[in-house]
């Protein structure tokens, strides 16, 4: 049983001021308050006004004596809610009803449908148990209707295109106003309308040995209705990514799995990019840390066999890595992920290239003169703090021992290790290793700086000792016999 609208109308008439108050009690004596809907707690009302394209909505809470008007008027109470109590107030005392909008003018229904692959909304105008469609523009309609603010914000949504066609872009903008709107239908059935979007849902979780990236709808979704809608139950939701789901949304799930090789390229990659459009949940406990920070730089894998070098040359992140990339993917080596540096990453490919006459992944073997030609460049590269200046030539040194007796003549260069680290066992061995007179004669000859050791790799020449001594022991060299004697 309604409240009665006697403490109301009191309450709204000792606020009124007295413009708005007498021009609503003339705006009620002419008619223009008609009864939208007649709720336990609440009286929707319209007020009409000549030569007014929109009918102000006044709400009426005759329980708790409160009042709300969208005309966003100056005065509170404006003429319009003044109108809507004086007009109840009088029916009220003389035991009749106001009239209803609907009875009156008929009501706006909109029906939703899906057509050519777009959102169709169609527009009615119900009267009792009679509808009628609407075509054409509210605006300059005689129809008598009393449209709302809403319904002029989709009669220019609707009349924008033909056969009120909804393009996806704007489906979200219809579901602004739709959710204002009383009469919604989809076919014959009466539905809801929200404003809230949905969207499809992501989530990673394990799969085999790596992960698996799985977009699908929301589970909450019935059905895809129409492009860009989608229904929940009773209520019909516009869809929060159209570009991801509209025309698509048929074809989810979309399922994409990722070996574990692969998962430095899903965490720095795929999810970021994927995070943009769709909230994504990580159900697996696999997925690498992304970790910034952390910089790109060639490694190198080096290996000796007598003076031979091989050389694998590797675009990695971190010392010691962490990731690899390989064909231009994100291999993860240990838990972290690093964010990927692709500018700088092209630098160091192209010098590379330029410098070392390397690319990743491929191994180049150096033999003799070239592979100490090559550990040159590659002392170059690396600056004075190379793993492969420690890995080719450590902390050794030759030291020339020259022996004369007589008419004999012997030189020596042994092997040193300069690494107080070294053990005696590791000393003990590397005395035994030295360098051949000779091949030390004509490296320096040549200008280069590298002398190839007994049982493999490379010392520096000994140059200070040499630019004083080296051309005398050359004269020697050259003058002695095998047996020693010059
Ligand atoms: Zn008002």
């Amino acid at each position: 049983m309604p409240a009665s609208i006697k403490p109301l109308f009191e309450a709204v008439k000792k606020a009124a001021l007295v413009g708005p108050w007498s021009q609503g009690t003339k705006l009620a004596r002419e008619g223009a308050v008609l009864v939208d809907k007649t709720g336990d707690d609440a009286i929707t009302v319209r007020v009409r006004i000549a030569a007014q394209g929109v009918a102000p909505t006044v709400q009426l809470y005759p329980a708790d004596c409160e009042w709300a008007c969208d005309c966003e008027g100056a005065a509170d109470p404006c003429a319009h809610v003044a109108a809507a109590v004086v007009a109840l107030q009088q029916a009220a005392a003389k035991g009749t009803q106001v009239a209803s909008s609907e009875a009156t003018f008929g009501k706006l229904r909109y029906r939703l449908s899906s057509r050519q692959a777009a959102l169709v909304v169609e527009r009615y105008i119900v009267r009792g148990e009679k509808e009628e469609v609407f075509n054409g523009s509210l605006v300059q309609s005689s129809a008598g209707l009393s449209p709302t603010h809403e319904d002029l914000a989709i009669d220019r949504l609707v009349t924008a295109r033909r056969g009120g066609l909804i393009p996806l872009e704007r489906v979200r903008e219809l579901f602004e106003q739709l959710a204002a709107v009383e009469d919604v239908r989809l076919g014959s059935e009466k539905v809801q309308v929200r404003r809230e979007a949905v969207g499809p849902r992501a989530y990673v979780a394990d799969h085999g040995e790596g992960v698996v990236l799985v977009v699908d709808r929301d589970p909450r979704v019935v059905e895809a209705v129409a492009p860009g809608v989608v229904r929940l139950g009773n209520t019909l939701h516009p869809m929060s990514d159209v570009e991801l789901t509209g025309v698509m949304l048929d074809r989810l799930p979309l399922k994409r799995a990722f070996a574990k090789s692969d998962l430095g390229q899903l965490v720095t990659h795929v999810l970021p990019e994927m995070e943009k459009r769709v909230a994504v949940e990580i159900r697996s406990r696999r997925l690498p840390r992304a970790k910034t920070g952390l910089k790109p730089r060639i490694a190198f894998d080096l290996s000796q066999k007598e003076h031979a070098l091989s050389v694998t040359a590797s675009l990695v992140y971190g010392d010691p890595p962490e990731a690899l990339v390989q064909d231009g993917r994100l291999v993860q080596l240990a838990k972290h992920t690093p964010i990927r540096d692709e500018a700088m990453e092209r630098t160091l490919l192209s010098r590379l290239r330029e410098e070392l006459h390397l690319i990743v992944g491929r191994r180049v073997d150096f033999d003799g003169g070239d592979a100490i030609r090559f550990a040159q460049k590659l002392l170059a590269w690396e600056g004075e703090t190379g793993e492969a200046r420690d890995r080719i030539f450590g902390k050794k040194k030759i030291v020339p021992r020259v022996h004369i007796e007589d008419d004999r003549f012997e030189v020596a260069f042994d092997l040193v290790v300069d690494d107080d680290n070294a053990t005696d066992s590791e000393r003990a061995a590397q005395s035994k290793r030295g360098a051949d007179p000779y091949a030390v004669l004509r490296a320096w000859q040549e200008g280069l700086p590298l002398v190839p050791l007994f049982g493999g790799g490379w010392a520096p020449l000994p140059i200070d000792w040499l630019s004083k001594f080296g051309a005398r022991v050359a004269d020697l060299l050259a003058a002695r016999r095998d047996d020693g004697k010059i």
